[in-house]
């Protein structure tokens, strides 16, 4: 095929001048045809570039031609932000032209590109730019390219500017949202009730969560507090295990600890760690192998992470009840936990990198999966008037121990301090310094460019607090930000409704993911979303939870290919098909859409629970979910599937954008296949 360019297209893009003059500097880091050398900052190749020998100012660059050239613009990219540690970032310059005209420039902060205009185009044999002041001394200074031109049109530009975090003190909070509003309302709080009474699996399900909740009511509070870290306490996976016997005791809210033996962690073959010969001062013990066991750290996870479950199911049990105890309960344990959250920023010590970063056990975008449940129980119980009690952070933080806390002298993870005022209230004090910290945190990291899942929790954290709080800024990034929800259906998500790694487990993982942003944006509301945000309307959307697992599975077997291991299973194939998972998205959908779409769904949902949809219920994982959302299903009888999905599932598929074809044939105990593979394997990264 031909395309016909619009006739401007053909006209030259200015010459670079550069190219045919001779360049030279004040000074330089290599030899002038070295890596370093001045001529890197002439070759074109913005991978390279121009370091000085040293810090001195003033430095300059001097390109020089045989004969005078016209020219107006000269354009000049700066090295600096590519490595702020090494390379000052430029403030002020002059530019000197052989014909004696002479201009000074400005830079702003991290400004990589200036296009130094003349007023009228000029003939000069040589350009000298020196480089006068800058803003923080590094050890060189550098420049990427540089570039002259006769550029009358003004087709030289500025480089588009770049998403970045605005500042904490930039991100306004408005509050006045109604609750609950991020993963429930009112109405789906109305609809739990119901379901809680006229369905036998609700009934049960909310018998669970009060089991569940009634727990955390036993002790008193100061009882409790005997167990809430320090600020800055060492929190840890457990990694490294018994020092005696090598066995695990656990991880997190996992690891085999018990509120009668604070401190302290069991492992699998009965050892009680931290003992008398291996002591542990709260930093860890050091075997020695050189490794280091963190037993007080794994503690320390463990009760933060029990406590954000005992959070979870009160909330929870105070949206079925309205009892004011389970509340109070979720209330206190907020509270004390917000007293040491903006201070406890190291994660997990154990996490690989240096110094480490995160909230409580949870390293960097772990911080959200931790932040979601707290905000979906802070949600639940935000109207009580347990929440206006005092705080207790002003008392707390006269028996803390003064100066840098553990994690600073012993990681080198800086020091935090959240806010404290006499007669803060619990809510402000989980407002600020728990809810506004963490959505920070996670917001902030969610620039770096990479539309990975890691990202999605960044994005998923900072939105959920956006939604509860009444923080716009969150919510747009979520919603039109080029790293927002859209720009990672259009780019994760192939015209098929497949993932695009190869790995078909990620791919659940990624799509659970996703639908965490769907009750947040729907709920929002505000001049420029009054209706909120529909993520079922988008067709992408929906197609990536249509039995994503069913439609991968031959004869029984999950295609084997990616990262999968050896499928040696004998498998007698049936043409009655059930997945779990597929059931928990079909559940989304329904409850997700509308109109002829709720309807397909519906259909799914039968044809999933083989005509009685109650019984599935019954027997799903994700029951507290349903139970807030799940509506009756209209009809008992065990429909076909839809005819397109019909096909995916039992008949033959191709996937072009992947490179996979399935082929399928005979049925029941006959049923065959095969997969031809022409595509990439992408795996996890
Ligand atoms: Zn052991």
């Amino acid at each position: 095929m031909w395309i016909a360019l619009p006739a401007g297209h053909a006209q030259a893009f200015p010459e670079n001048l550069v190219s045919r003059a001779r360049v030279s500097a004040s000074s330089q880091a290599s030899p002038a045809d070295g890596k370093y050398g001045v001529l890197r900052l002439a070759d074109g190749n913005r991978a390279t570039h121009w370091a000085s020998a040293n810090k001195a100012l003033p430095q300059w660059i001097r390109i020089e031609w045989d004969q005078a050239q016209e020219f107006d613009t000269i354009s000049l990219q700066i090295y600096h932000t590519q490595a702020r540690n090494l390379y000052a970032g430029w403030k002020r310059f002059e530019v000197e032209l052989s014909d004696g005209t002479k201009r000074a420039y400005t830079v702003q902060p991290d400004q990589d590109v200036v296009n130094a205009r003349l007023e009228k185009p000029c003939r000069a044999k040589w350009v000298q730019i020196t480089l006068l002041e800058v803003y923080e001394e590094r050890t060189y200074v550098g420049v990427d390219e540089v570039g002259i031109y006769l550029d009358p049109e003004r087709r030289i530009r500025e480089p588009k500017p770049i998403a970045r975090a605005l500042p904490r003190e930039a991100i306004r909070v408005l509050g006045g949202r109604p609750h609950p509003s991020v993963y429930v309302t009112a109405a789906d709080v109305a609809r739990a009730r119901r379901n809680a009474e006229q369905t036998e699996w609700g009934r049960q399900t909310k018998q669970e969560i009060l089991a569940a909740a009634d727990k955390w009511l036993e002790r008193t509070e100061e009882e409790w507090l005997r167990f809430l870290p320090p600020p800055g306490a060492c929190y840890a996976y457990g990694f490294t295990g018994c020092p005696i016997c090598r066995s695990s005791w656990g991880t997190w809210g996992g690891a085999r600890c018990s509120w009668d033996r604070p401190g302290t962690v069991q492992c699998t073959q009965g050892h009680i760690l931290p003992d008398a010969k291996h002591p542990d001062d709260g930093s860890g013990y050091k075997g020695p192998d050189g490794r280091v066991h963190y037993f007080v750290g794994s503690w320390n996870a463990w009760v933060t992470e029990q406590w954000l479950n005992a959070i979870n199911r009160l909330g929870h049990a105070y949206a079925l009840t309205g009892d004011e105890r389970y509340a109070e309960r979720a209330a206190f344990f907020l509270d004390a936990l917000a007293s040491i959250y903006a201070e406890s920023t190291s994660g997990s010590w154990d996490y690989p990198s240096s110094p480490p970063s995160g909230r409580f056990a949870r390293p960097w975008y772990q911080v959200a999966r931790t932040l979601v449940p707290f905000v979906e129980g802070y949600d639940l119980i935000y109207t009580s008037k347990a929440l206006n009690k005092p705080s207790l952070r002003p008392r707390l933080e006269k028996g803390f121990p003064k100066g840098p806390t553990l994690q600073q002298r012993a990681v080198g993870t800086a020091d935090a301090h959240g806010k404290s005022w006499e007669g803060m209230t619990r809510r402000d004090n989980i407002d600020l310094n728990l809810m506004q910290d963490g959505a920070y945190y996670c917001y902030s990291h969610s620039f770096s460019g990479g539309l990975h899942n890691g990202h999605a929790d960044y994005m998923r954290g900072a939105l959920a607090v956006g939604v509860l709080l009444g923080i716009p800024t969150y919510v747009y990034n979520a919603v039109e930000s080029p790293y927002s929800i859209y720009a990672m259906l259009a780019n994760n998500c192939d015209r098929d409704g497949r993932y695009y790694e190869t790995a078909l487990g990620y791919a659940i993982h990624c799509r659970n993911l996703y639908l965490t942003f769907t009750e947040p944006l729907r709920h929002w509301s505000d001049e420029r979303y009054p209706k909120g945000v529909n993520l079922f309307a988008n067709d992408r959307f929906r197609a990536f939870y249509e039995l994503p697992d069913l439609t991968m599975d031959v004869a029984g077997h999950a295609l084997n290919y990616g990262d999968c291991g050896p499928d040696h299973a004998f498998i007698f194939p049936s043409d009655a098909k059930f997945s779990g998972t597929d059931y928990t998205f079909a559940e989304h959908l329904y409850a997700g859409c509308t109109g002829a779409e709720r309807e397909r769904f519906a259909r799914l949902l039968r044809y999933l629970a083989g005509g009685d949809v109650e019984r599935a219920r019954a027997a799903a994982p994700n029951r507290t979910w349903l139970l807030y959302h799940a509506d009756p299903v209209p009809g008992a009888e065990a429909p076909s599937l839809p005819e397109d999905l019909h096909r995916k599932v039992f008949g033959s598929w191709f996937l072009g954008q992947k490179g996979l074809a399935i082929l399928r044939d005979g049925s029941g105990a006959e049923a065959q296949g095969a997969l031809v593979r022409f595509g990439p394997s992408l795996n996890h990264g």
